[in-house]
């Protein structure tokens, strides 16, 4: 039986060129290797409570141009993580064996006290423990992280070690699968890209829309005038034409180096490339869209499979527990 991999993302919308290239293309490598089961954490998203009134239309544009750009339901299992109620049991549980102490400690927690100082909510802390929960329900082997995100999993592993050692062996402890995402700037080139910054390209724009957002962003500072020698190793569109064109970025460099391109016509030729790798994504997306009601059975179909997985560890975690 192949190994399975577990990854959750909040539901942000329609996603955007950094979710593209950072994650949703590894997505759609693992599930031909793995058994792979993507969720989306609606209830993870309430810790805010910000714009809840959007959630529906996020879950759905979201799982719109995940499956558009090659998530294939029959490969993976693809659902929203309140659709298995489960996790919500698992996660009390969980969080007897989890020593406060721990949770106090995460660096993530005490930033966002920071961001949210009128709202340190429960969730907030408890946060962790959600997460852990949303792992070992499925029994997942894998966890697909960045190095930023080690500390998180650690945590978790923390967590599923006490409960074995307690209550006997019942989870796997979950490894990381590292991943070199790569860390695709904003058009402030300054900021990760992120719908929040406003600094976002969305794959769903359509070509003149791509265009138009790539004319906005900020190039070399340097570079005032069309004749000014260029400095592509600090200039972000350059960067983005690496994921792009990566076998034409000599040239470019070459030529904007001796100032033989000006930026404008540089920022045409990326928005170009990326028009033509994403068309046929844009055109699988306006196929999907014209049928609202697949995304809905897609993500039925895979609460309801997940959900299977869900009980019978649920009741095995209840068994060790003493509480069947
Ligand atoms: Fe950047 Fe291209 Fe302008 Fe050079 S020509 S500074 S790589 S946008």
């Amino acid at each position: 039986m192949r190994r399975r991999v577990f990854s959750g993302a909040r539901p942000t919308g329609n996603q955007h060129l950094g979710n593209y290239l950072g994650a949703i293309q590894n997505y759609v490598k693992l599930q031909d290797e793995y058994q792979a089961i993507y969720c989306i954490v609606d209830i993870h998203a309430l810790i805010s409570l910000e714009d809840t009134g959007l959630l529906q239309g996020n879950i759905h544009n979201m799982t719109l141009d995940w499956l558009a750009a090659g998530l294939d339901p029959e490969k993976s299992i693809l659902f929203v993580q309140s659709h298995v109620p489960e996790v919500m049991e698992l996660h009390t549980l969980l969080s007897m064996v989890t020593p406060l102490s721990w949770l106090l400690r995460v660096p993530t927690f005490k930033e966002k006290v920071k961001v949210q100082p009128q709202n340190v909510n429960y969730g907030l802390v408890g946060y962790p423990v959600l997460m852990t929960a949303d792992i070992v329900l499925y029994k997942a082997e894998l966890v697909p992280v960045g190095e930023d995100q080690l500390p998180h999993l650690e945590l978790a592993r923390e967590i599923v070690r006490r409960f074995n050692n307690i209550f006997g062996d019942t989870f796997p402890e979950p490894q990381a699968k590292l991943t070199s995402l790569p860390l695709v700037l904003g058009l402030d080139g300054k900021e990760k890209m992120s719908k929040q910054l406003g600094n976002d390209i969305e794959l769903a724009l359509s070509e003149e829309e791509t265009v138009a957002r790539i004319m906005t962003a900020v190039t070399d500072p340097a570079r005032r005038y069309r004749n000014d020698p260029g400095h592509p190793e600090i200039c972000n569109i350059f960067r983005l034409h690496k994921y792009f064109n990566p076998s034409g970025t000599d040239d470019l460099a070459n030529q904007c180096r001796s100032a033989k391109i000006g930026c404008v016509d540089c920022k045409q030729l990326l928005a170009g490339e990326i028009n033509s790798t994403l068309r046929p994504f844009r055109q699988r997306r306006a196929e999907l869209a014209d049928n609202p009601k697949y995304v809905t059975e897609v993500l039925a179909d895979g609460a309801e499979r997940a959900r299977r997985i869900a009980r019978e560890t649920l009741g095995e975690v209840k068994q060790n527990m003493g509480l069947l």
